[in-house]
């Protein structure tokens, strides 16, 4: 079962590859630019997140994947890493693996030389675990 942490979480790796989410029958899609903001998510992710819940988890879904974001919090499904590129995939629970991964219509993917998709960092954790390590020395 993914946790609303682990959705927003996996959304942000794949809005950051350019996948939007689509709601139900519309054609746009659905992707901010920015996703971090400060050790958070950006107000246009959250902006983002809102319009999905107000729409209805259970009509949005990530762009080329199959599943709604509702599916996802259900106990049967999981996310895990992709074998192919480390990004968060949904796995069904027992299930047999897709060889789907929204990855797989990247062509040069993946790609090593570039910065990998990141969830936002805590840097006031960072510094301060940064700043702790000076003081030890
Ligand atoms: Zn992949």
């Amino acid at each position: 079962m993914a946790t609303q942490a682990q959705l927003r979480q996996y959304l942000s790796h794949w809005f950051q590859l350019g996948k939007g989410v689509k709601i139900a029958q519309d054609e746009a899609s659905y992707c901010p630019s920015n996703i971090a903001y400060g050790s958070g998510y950006s107000p246009e992710f959250e902006a983002h997140w809102q319009k999905f819940q107000l729409a209805g988890l259970e009509r949005c879904y990530l762009e080329d994947t199959g599943e709604t974001l509702a599916e996802l919090s259900q106990s049967d499904w999981d996310i895990q890493s992709c074998a192919r590129c480390d990004m968060p995939v949904a796995l069904k629970v027992g299930g047999i693996t897709p060889l789907d991964c929204p990855c797989s219509d990247q062509s040069n993917w993946p790609n090593l030389e570039l910065p990998t998709p990141k969830p936002p960092q805590n840097w006031n954790e960072r510094i301060r675990s940064i700043g702790q390590r000076l003081k030890e020395k």
